[in-house]
């Protein structure tokens, strides 16, 4: 490791070997902490280093990674969050998904900063890792079981200081929107990480790590702690964002007309006030839950009494009340909770799975698929065909084998003009913002590394703030969002008391040097971040023909059909309006004109051996 990092880091990877079933350890890049920062930036690396172009997402040869950043461990608000990655079986690019709760600080204390799965187990087992022991032991009958179940049963059988990350049946049958659960609620939804796992046969991994996370100014990072969450506690957000956590954003995005309704037909949804953050906070919820250190939690344990039965869940968040809720017309908070309970036992992303289950009512409705098909008339508002799809689609049951598949797949099954009103970029399904009267925001998803995506840059409040006819300044906030957000990935730790509660972003540059020994200025950990920015599109470039500007765009319904009613009611974005935004956004970003990293770019951000791989 570089002489001028003191702390933050472990210090080592750990890989395991499921073909094989071995392990070893290796000592962390000395470069890495430097360029990469840690969590999603050590998965980008990582993976563009090891999995080669033409590699099977879903064989042996893709690599499932779980990294911590420096600050993960750390106590400060916040600092529970882990970074998976892999080759997406969504999308065939990049892929990654965060996930809140106590994963990278048990890692790290166990001795490492991050964990690489490697080739494929024969049976399906777990991943026991207790500081420096690592065993891999049969799943026995876990196989098969949902996540809830699982986890309570790993939880029992080793303690409630061991930390589990696992898989549903979802994943286990290689549904390319499984995803990575932990902590009885909390998920990496995103890219197929749970196919991943499912694929390597891996149902779980156990860990606990009873070592001290090393700090290059301990008496500094303590006191400045403190003073981070009284800094949190006196913000006026604090009190206005917490009691309802994400759900508080439903009125608002309802009110400007983005609120994903009916397969994203529309963008208001009239049932919005059953769906909401107060909705959420007087009639479901039992208590507040959150990641480690975290003082504004915004998991909210929930009990839903739905039509179908009753379920505990965490949530639902504001992602998942957009997808199950509003797309799939569920306007009752215990249905959407219901269903939100369905995906997290099957180990399904509720937003893809939203996705899915919309565009499969939508096309029944237009009759390009039939109940004999199904096994039901499918109905839009309606729990239990939502709750019908997701189960057929977990174990991939009749035509939930083709649904698992994810939109784009299953669009191109079905042909007619179902690819119209497949909502996704790339292959990754939309999440919950509707973006025809929303520039910025359109930019930000079609632009996402990972396909359509919002965490990256959530810009519509920008459209609202400077006006949402203008193009103008759009393509340049979109380029330091997607610079600002991933950094959080990086340092490993939530953006959320930023973005939600207006925690002051100079405090992450201040610990930074007293948690790593490290000096640097917020611009120039930027920069590392534009270089992580740079890098996943250079993956994804040389491992998905057309890769750019070809890909870089929304799905028709987007281009063609003007928003119905509701606040927006007639918006919808051009091509031409696409263009320039995209030509504003290449331009910016030193990129050529379809869209790919220019050499010369590539250089400038330290990677050389990209432009190589790229260019020649
Ligand atoms: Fe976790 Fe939510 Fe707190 Fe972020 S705001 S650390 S996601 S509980």
């Amino acid at each position: 490791m570089s002489e001028t990092v003191k702390g933050g880091y472990a210090g080592q990877i750990l890989r395991v070997d499921l073909t094989a079933g071995t392990h070893r350890v290796q000592p962390l890049p000395a470069d890495w902490p430097v360029k990469y920062i840690g969590g999603r930036g050590f998965v980008a690396r990582l993976l563009y280093e090891e999995v080669a172009p033409g590699v099977d997402p879903l064989g042996p040869e893709n690599k499932l990674v779980m990294a911590a950043g420096p600050l993960s461990g750390v106590l400060l608000p916040g600092c529970g969050k882990t970074h998976f990655g892999a080759k997406s079986p969504t999308t065939g690019g990049y892929g990654d998904s965060n996930i809140g709760g106590h994963l990278s600080p048990e890692l790290k204390q166990a001795g490492y900063d991050v964990l690489v799965l490697e080739g494929q187990a024969k049976e399906p087992c777990i991943l026991v890792i207790d500081d420096d022991s690592v065993k891999l032991l049969p799943a026995g009958d876990l196989w098969g079981k949902g996540c809830y179940e699982a986890e309570e049963t790993l939880k029992k059988r080793y303690g409630e200081d061991f930390q589990v990350a696992l898989i549903g049946p979802a994943g286990e049958n290689l549904v390319k929107f499984a995803c990575i659960s932990h902590d009885f609620g909390r998920q990496a939804g995103r890219t197929g990480v749970g196919a991943v796992m499912g694929s390597k046969r891996v149902k779980a991994i156990v860990i606990r790590g009873t070592k001290t996370i090393p700090l290059a100014d301990p008496q500094g990072v303590y006191a400045m702690g403190k003073q981070m969450y009284e800094s949190c506690f006196s913000k006026p957000g604090f009190k206005k964002w917490t009691p309802y956590g994400t759900a508080e954003v439903v009125d608002w995005v309802n009110e400007i007309g983005a609120f994903p309704t009916r397969n994203f037909k529309t963008s208001y949804f009239p049932e919005y006030k059953q769906i909401n953050g107060v909705r959420l906070r007087e009639e479901i919820r039992q208590t507040d839950k959150g990641c480690m250190g975290c003082p504004i939690p915004c998991g909210k344990y929930s009990k839903a009494r739905s039509s179908m039965g009753e379920a505990m869940v965490e949530g639902p968040e504001y992602e998942t009340i957009a997808l199950l809720g509003g797309n799939c017309c569920l306007g009752n908070i215990h249905d959407v909770a219901y269903a939100n309970y369905i995906c997290d036992e099957l180990g399904l992303d509720s937003i893809s799975g939203g996705n899915v289950a919309a565009f499969a009512i939508e096309c029944f409705e237009k009759g390009l698929l039939t109940e004999e098909q199904v096994g039901m008339a499918l109905s839009f508002g309606d729990l239990k065909s939502v709750v019908h799809l997701l189960k057929l689609i977990a174990h991939r049951d009749g035509v939930g084998d083709m649904l698992a598949e994810g939109v784009k797949t299953a669009s191109e099954r079905i042909g007619h003009d179902s690819a119209k009103f497949a909502i996704h970029v790339k292959g990754l399904e939309w999440t919950g913002y509707e973006s025809r009267y929303s520039p910025s925001q359109m930019l930000s998803y079609i632009t996402a590394d990972i396909g359509a995506h919002h965490n990256r840059s959530w810009a519509i409040t920008y459209d609202v703030a400077v006006g949402r006819d203008t193009l103008e300044g759009k393509a340049a906030k979109v380029v330091e969002l997607q610079h600002t957000r991933p950094l959080f990935d990086c340092l490993g730790i939530c953006r959320l008391q930023w973005v939600e509660i207006g925690f002051d972003l100079n405090w992450y540059e201040t610990i930074f040097p007293k948690i790593t020994g490290i000096n640097r200025t917020w611009q120039e950990l930027l920069h590392v971040s534009e270089r992580v920015w740079n890098l996943t599109r250079a993956f994804s470039a040389r491992h998905v023909p057309g890769w750019g500007r070809g890909l870089d765009r929304p799905p028709a319904r987007f281009l063609e059909e003007p928003i119905p009613d509701g606040p927006a009611k007639g918006k919808l974005i051009t091509e031409s309006q696409m263009n320039e935004l995209l030509d504003e956004y290449y331009r910016l970003r030193g990129w050529n004109d379809n869209g790919l990293p220019t050499k010369e770019r590539l250089v400038a951000l330290g990677l050389a051996d990209v432009a190589a791989d790229l260019w020649g």
